[in-house]
């Protein structure tokens, strides 16, 4: 299919090819799903919100909902104030959720929409709320998107005036429903009291009852949003994703955060739980060091086949580091890094990962990137292995390159969004999948008289 890319790399300013992100309402929505009771709300045209919405059910295999301002002709030229009135009653009235979190699109921020005075002036029943954020597409990306609407519910309810308590707050970045299950057994295993917004597990990976439910029993509460105002200091974990809300916090209610990677691998796992240990004065409990050391066992074990083999890995930023430092400490020489979400902090930081592993020199890292970069520069100077995102698998036919699926979205299996692929354990079998990825390929490729049973 891709076999027609050249080898002869042309300089190319406005064209992506196989872009490697989405746009910002995508995440918007996302981070809305993570709230309890909230109705995600698209201000645009009705296109929009079906693509965003496809999007997310075509990669969590669960129904994403949201609705939208229905812009038609008459909106586009006169503003679309009355479609937003007229859209959060029928919402209100029809679906009851508690609240309406509205974020806007091209249309509506080309147009000029001013969606703060809309929502100051439009009739709102007493017990219920409506939020917004500004997601325009043609900046950013998805993970933007994800960040403006949860900085958006902190900058509506976060209180200042909150009682002071024992809580720490975690902002957990566009991540799976699966890794933020791990997130919460961590802070479970650490003994820590915390608010985690968003919240999509209980939403986007909901058991099958046999009952649709509009709105889970998953997601951040309300009350737990204003007592962010009380806590006793957050984590904002993705530094893409994250900061904006850290700031939105500080500013608010002058709570501090502390800003860090995700938690993938080994020594990002270690940080993020002793920052949670250093603010919540709790011990990092055996059980944990166990799951470390499970995972350096397995690590030394496997060494020889993740040892000094190229890889390329692609996806969102926070995600494609995470992923990065994992493969560096498992051995693996990561060539490509590639995200498609713009930022030269992005480009900064991946330099400085290889560079701490003595990895930098012949690697090449791209932010606001397309997987036709990353193709030509397969072409050009092969790999051994594939690690990113469904869009991926294309190319992996084409050079034919083992390819390991992570990050968002996985589009063409099953399970991806319940599989945790942070902390301890999630390393380990994601060290397990690529482990296996590898060994698959080399018992493909070897004569009879190799193919070992035993390794
Ligand atoms: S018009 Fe803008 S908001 Fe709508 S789907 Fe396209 S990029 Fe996204």
């Amino acid at each position: 299919m891709l076999d027609q890319t050249p080898k002869e790399i042309l300089e190319r300013k406005a064209l992506r090819i196989n872009p490697l992100k989405t746009c910002q309402p995508v995440g918007a929505l996302y981070a809305a799903l993570g709230v309890r009771k909230c109705m995600p709300h698209s201000h645009g045209s009705q296109g929009c919100v079906s693509y965003h919405r496809t999007f997310l059910t075509r990669h969590f295999k669960e129904p994403a909902v949201a609705s939208s301002s229905s812009f038609t002709e008459g909106a586009s030229v006169f503003g679309g104030g009355a479609n937003l009135r007229s859209s959060v009653k029928n919402i209100f009235d029809l679906y009851d959720p508690d609240i309406v979190a509205v974020h806007t699109t091209c249309l509506s921020e080309t147009i000029g929409d001013d969606l703060n005075a809309y929502i100051l002036e439009m009739e709102i029943p007493d017990d219920k709320l409506v939020v917004h954020c500004n997601t325009p597409s043609y900046v950013g990306s998805h993970i933007h998107g994800h960040a403006n609407m949860v900085a958006g519910f902190i900058k509506y309810l976060a209180d200042k005036r909150a009682p002071k308590n024992d809580k720490v707050g975690v902002f957990p970045g566009f991540i799976n429903p699966g890794d933020i299950r791990e997130l919460k057994r961590l802070l479970g295993l650490m003994g820590v009291d915390y608010i985690m917004l968003p919240d999509q597990s209980g939403v986007m990976d909901g058991p099958m009852t046999g009952v649709y439910e509009m709105f889970p029993e998953g997601g951040t509460t309300i009350d737990e949003i204003r007592a962010l105002g009380g806590a006793k200091g957050a984590l904002a974990l993705g530094e893409f994703c994250s900061t904006e809300p850290a700031l939105a916090l500080k500013t608010k209610c002058g709570v501090d955060s502390k800003v860090m990677p995700l938690p993938f691998g080994v020594s990002q796992t270690d940080s993020f739980l002793m920052a949670l240990s250093e603010i919540s004065g709790r011990p990092i409990p055996k059980e944990l060091e166990d799951e470390r050391g499970r995972l350096i066992d397995l690590m030394l074990d496997a060494n020889p086949y993740f040892y000094g083999r190229r890889c390329a890995i692609f996806g969102d930023p926070d995600t494609v580091l995470g992923l990065a430092s994992l493969a560096l400490e498992l051995g693996l020489k990561p060539k490509y890094v590639i995200t498609g979400t713009p930022g030269e902090a992005f480009e900064k930081k991946a330099q400085a990962l290889l560079e701490s592993f003595g990895e930098a020199e012949g690697a090449k890292v791209k932010a606001a990137g397309d997987l036709f970069d990353l193709h030509q520069w397969i072409k050009n100077d092969p790999i051994d292995l594939l690690i990113g995102t469904s869009y991926g698998k294309q190319l992996a036919k084409a050079e034919s390159l083992p390819f390991v699926r992570a990050g968002f979205p996985i589009l063409d299996r099953y399970g991806h969004a319940y599989q945790a692929l942070i902390g301890y354990e999630g390393a380990l079998k994601l060290a397990v999948k690529i482990a296996d990825a590898i060994m698959d390929r080399l018992d493909m490729d070897c004569a009879d008289e190799d193919l070992e049973l035993v390794m």
